[in-house]
């Protein structure tokens, strides 16, 4: 069984040397538990968080057990009914090719015959089209006219947001790293228009954004924070709901950006509405099913990125911070 262990916290930017790659034993099912074999591994920003010993929604990976990850796989040994062996679960594991699962653990059983890869259930099935769909619907609340801009556009999450705006109508604008990347917003997700933050200033942006949103920003849907946020705020409509879902800018930095210009928040009577799709977890049937319904009749597309081998574990996380990933990133291990 090798496992991709937390050796030390990165600081900055992780380093090989934080992780350690280890075999052991194959283990047992725990009492009312089993093993399932890992056959995907989520990767994503939020492990980076985790890494780190700071106050959050979870407490830290302990040092010497595997990155946490959200994982799905099939069941090989088992001491509980509700998972025979043979069947497919999806839980909190970590990266690793076998994880043994307790019963209280966070998991649930799958049924690999409603998508065309168990990967679908930790993108378009699982947090992405989750995070997406209550964001937008439950915070954002869009109403058809209305402006969206959403950072990190071209990501998992971002491309589902800007494509629930569309189907909302929604004028969309996208922010996104690259030329590539902003072609595949307009032609492969429909947006009105994409922005490439790359190498501009934070006054160049905003400028973009005032010419691409004259009447202000309606919503902001936020997965970078840093000076992206910065440029928003300053082209908020009156009232704007910002959803505050990520500051992956942030998450490699040793200090704070915060936010700087919190002025033209109040200046715009906007709302910034910190966000965790846990909070959602008793509504994820329903929000699944619309976003499996928008994919089936072909309104929304979702793209993964799939790379392979526990021993790629960090390379392939690092494509999140470098802006490799094109798509939702997973890691096959099986
Ligand atoms: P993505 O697929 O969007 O991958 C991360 C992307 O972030 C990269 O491809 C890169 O795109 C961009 N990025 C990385 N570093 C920077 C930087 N320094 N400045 C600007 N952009 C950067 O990941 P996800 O869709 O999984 O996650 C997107 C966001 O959503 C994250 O902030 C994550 O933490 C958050 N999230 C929050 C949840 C919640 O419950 N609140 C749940 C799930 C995700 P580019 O090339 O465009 O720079």
């Amino acid at each position: 069984n090798r496992r991709f262990l937390l050796r030390r916290r990165p600081v900055g930017d992780p380093v090989p040397d934080d992780f350690a790659l280890v075999e052991e034993a194959i283990p047992s099912p725990p009492p009312g538990g089993f093993v399932m074999r890992n056959q995907y591994c989520s990767l994503d920003p939020a492990q980076r968080g985790w890494m780190s010993d700071e106050p959050s929604y979870m407490p830290p990976i302990p040092l010497g057990d595997p990155v946490r990850a959200t994982t799905v796989g099939e069941v090989v040994a088992s001491d509980n009914a509700d998972y025979p062996v043979g069947s497919w679960a999806l839980g909190l594991n970590g990266i690793e090719e076998y994880s043994a699962v307790s019963p209280e653990h966070f998991t649930s059983p799958i049924d690999i015959s409603l998508a065309p890869s168990p990967s679908h259930f930790l993108s378009a099935m699982g947090a992405v089209g989750l995070t997406a769909y209550f964001g937008m619907l439950e915070i954002a609340k869009p109403k058809a006219g209305e402006t969206l801009c959403v950072s990190g556009a071209a990501g998992a999450v971002g491309s589902v947001v800007g494509q629930i705006g569309k189907i909302c109508g929604c004028r969309v604008i996208g922010i996104a790293g690259g030329a590539e990347k902003c072609r595949r917003l307009i032609d492969d997700y429909g947006f009105d228009v994409a922005i490439d933050y790359r190498g501009k200033s934070q006054e160049q942006l905003r400028d973009e954004i005032a010419q691409a949103a004259p009447n202000g920003l309606d919503m902001v849907f936020e997965n970078v924070g840093g000076d992206i946020l910065e440029a928003e705020v300053f082209n908020l409509a009156k009232k704007a709901r910002i959803v505050l879902c990520g500051l992956i800018s942030e998450y490699n930095s040793t200090e704070r950006h915060g936010l700087k210009n919190l002025w033209q928040v109040l200046v715009h009577q906007a709302t910034i509405h910190g966000y965790l799709i846990m909070d959602y977890a008793p509504r994820f049937a329903e929000g699944g099913a619309q976003v499996a319904k928008w994919i089936a009749e072909g309104k929304m597309r979702i793209d993964e990125d799939v790379q392979e081998g526990i021993e790629n574990s960090y390379d392939a996380f690092m494509r999140l911070f470098s802006g490799q990933n094109t798509g939702k990133l997973v890691l096959k291990l099986a």
